[in-house]
């Protein structure tokens, strides 16, 4: 908790975050057209390639990548809500055949050293860190293979001191591009590219379908005051987005395993 009470997203009940989440398509900033750009810089897939998309959600990301490209992919989340909802979609897209959605850890994978040509995650790696994910991922890459991730980063040098506290205390180990760059380096890859996601993938494709969820979720939980603290906070991140988003984002950070 920060010095105002507000309470950080992953301080909530999961129950209830997997509940108001699952009802919208993506779970953390991001757009098809962003994957899409992100997936131009990966060489050499072939149907033979595999693919570990890890903290999926509910799979917007994940379709993406299923119709982008020729490999196998597997779906990686901890929440069985948000693997069950992808499982279905999958069903619906007749894409289960190319993907595998499954529950499971990041930090603990049920893979073998080398197996993977890519490693995926938007808006996850920061569940375990971003420098603990790059380098604990990085035997699960083949040598020749990638990383691509999105993570909370510094636009600026300098901002200001509430949304520096707000960040700083919902996720110490955001920083400046430059500084993610030199961990992708250390944790053994060579920066491929970095860009950073557009102000839509926070609006259109984030905030404002979680409008219509808000108020869904609230007349299913009435009188519940960790639903309301839980909306409440999500307005409150949707209003800090508004008037600070030329400070921070989500940027991609694509990498190649040497
Ligand atoms: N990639 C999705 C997207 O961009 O829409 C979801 C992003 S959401 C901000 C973060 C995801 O990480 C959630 O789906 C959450 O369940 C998942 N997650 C949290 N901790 C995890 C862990 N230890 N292992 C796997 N997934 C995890």
């Amino acid at each position: 908790m920060n010095d105002k009470n507000e309470k950080s997203i992953n301080e909530f009940d999961f129950n209830l975050i997997c509940n108001y989440f699952s009802s919208i398509d993506r779970q953390g900033p991001g757009s098809e057209e962003m994957t899409k750009l992100a997936i131009s810089y990966i060489k050499g897939l072939s149907p033979n390639s595999k693919i570990a998309d890890l903290g999926c959600g509910t799979g917007g990301q994940t379709i993406t990548l299923a119709q982008n490209t020729p490999a196998q992919i597997v779906a990686l989340d901890l929440f069985p809500t948000f693997v069950d909802k992808l499982k279905s979609r999958l069903e619906t897209l007749n894409l289960s055949n190319r993907v595998n959605a499954i529950i499971g850890s990041m930090d603990e994978l049920p893979f073998t050293n080398d197996e993977f040509d890519m490693i995926w995650s938007e808006g996850a790696i920061y569940n375990i860190g971003f420098q603990h994910g790059l380098e604990y991922w990085h035997r699960f890459i083949k040598t020749g293979g990638y990383v691509a991730v999105t993570e909370a980063s510094w636009l600026t040098e300098n901002r200001p001191s509430e949304i520096a506290n707000f960040w700083t205390d919902a996720y110490p180990e955001i920083d400046t591009i430059s500084n993610k760059v030199k961990h992708l380096q250390s944790a053994g890859y060579i920066p491929i590219a970095t860009f950073v996601l557009p102000e839509e993938c926070w609006t259109d494709c984030y905030y404002v379908p979680q409008k219509k969820a808000q108020e869904i979720f609230l007349r299913n939980h009435a009188g519940n005051a960790t639903a309301k603290e839980l909306v409440d906070n999500m307005r409150h991140e949707a209003d800090l987005y508004s008037k600070y988003k030329h400070y921070y984002g989500y940027v991609f950070y694509i990498g190649k395993k040497v």
